[in-house]
């Protein structure tokens, strides 16, 4: 990897600067910088930080370190720099971009637009010099680069460094469904599903369903999933897989979804329980009977439970230290079962009836048990 330090000035950058909407692709530098490459992640910057950008432009201050890979052909790609580089350009080429910046006085902002700039500080603006390093190597250097600075920088989801490892047709294909604004995965299914569909959070999401599907062990499933998937046509089985996992959940538990259905692990469940014989109905009502329990804590936890029928999903209630307090000394510190004396730190709550018989977290139905004694009745 050779990296040399190159002053680029607005002036250069922004000449010939171009934004495609339709295909997202974005060109300054005389048309040789590719400031939006596939394998970069969508524009998250907001309005706030394209501000602190222009503000500290204008001032002369030094903004950080820009990184730029050179290709075989001549031309340039932005490696790191790309949402200061369009909110440059933005601002310098589009009359109707204005930011707001606090006023010299001190009180209250202002709203700036390029063309309003006196001509001495249009003309400071695009002799200003950004520091860019230029950068040549192979992909895998890129690439290894690219994690490094990120890390050092702003933190980049790790979804968003492996995107940048993978990138693929059939990668770009996958994020059309699920990383984009208003993607279908969002549309359909973000009820469903936690995190930021633009920060690759749902793709990420489903490949590590898949990867447990297909019995990926590795350090890193996901990454494992993309290394063997890079070089495929299309993400259609991916799409294909995602709305049979919702097609199950939605025939299992039906339509109407609530809040705690939102970002549950339903691939792995569909995994493990898309070909249990379960009667919907029963599933129901068992969900809305364990949603009016008290004793629940976790009703996120219930569709998980009323799958694999292990109490841990529930976070059942537990007996607090008064009516503990209160069950030992009733016990004079002997524990029920094994009619051996202990002292309170050495004993645990035990429901005497327990909850999936319909026993309550009451006082009447508390008693202490030896930790031995406890933890053999809980395997029965
Ligand atoms: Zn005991």
């Amino acid at each position: 990897m050779k990296i040399e330090m190159h002053p680029v000035t607005i002036r250069e950058l922004i000449d010939q600067y171009v934004e495609d909407e339709d295909t997202g692709e974005v060109r300054a530098y005389g048309g040789k910088l590719d400031v939006r490459p596939k394998y970069q992640r969508e524009f998250v910057y907001d309005t706030k930080d394209s501000e602190a950008v222009i503000h500290t432009v204008l001032n002369g201050f030094p903004l950080n370190t820009m990184y730029w890979v050179e290709r075989e052909d001549g031309s340039y790609e932005v490696l790191d720099g790309q949402q200061r580089t369009i909110s440059i350009c933005r601002f310098a080429t589009n009359a109707a971009y204005s930011v707001r910046l606090p006023d010299p006085s001190g009180k209250g902002y202002n709203s700036v637009n390029y063309p309003n700039l006196f001509d001495n500080q249009r003309e400071d603006f695009l002799n200003y010099p950004l520091q860019v390093y230029f950068c040549s190597g192979t992909e895998k250097e890129k690439m290894d680069w690219f994690q490094t600075i990120n890390i050092a920088g702003k933190a980049l989801k790790k979804q968003e460094i492996r995107n940048a490892v993978y990138a693929s047709p059939w990668l770009t294909d996958a994020k059309s469904a699920f990383s984009r604004r208003n993607c279908a995965a969002h549309k359909q299914y973000g009820k469903y599903l936690s995190g930021e569909c633009l920060r690759q959070d749902y793709l990420e999401t489903i490949l590590e369903w898949a990867a447990s599907r297909d019995n990926i062990t590795s350090e890193d499933v996901v990454s494992t999933y993309m290394q063997q998937h890079r070089n495929d046509d299309n993400a259609d089985p991916l799409w294909d897989y995602c709305e049979r996992i919702f097609g199950w959940v939605r025939k299992t538990f039906g339509n109407t979804t609530r809040k705690e259905m939102k970002g549950l692990p339903w691939g792995i469940m569909y995994n493990e329980h898309h070909e249990d014989k379960l009667d919907p109905k029963d599933v129901q009502n068992e969900v809305d009977r364990l949603m009016a329990d008290g004793e629940v804590q976790s009703k996120k936890g219930i569709y998980e439970y009323v799958l694999d029928g292990k109490e841990k999903h529930l976070s059942l209630r537990t007996f607090d230290d008064a009516d503990k307090r209160t069950a030992y000394e009733k016990q004079q510190g002997i524990c029920p079962l094994c009619h051996n004396h202990f002292e309170y730190e050495e004993m645990a709550g035990d429901h005497i009836k327990p909850w999936s018989k319909g026993g309550k977290t009451i006082p009447e139905n508390c008693q202490m048990l030896c930790i031995p004694c406890n933890t053999g009745k809980s395997n029965h």
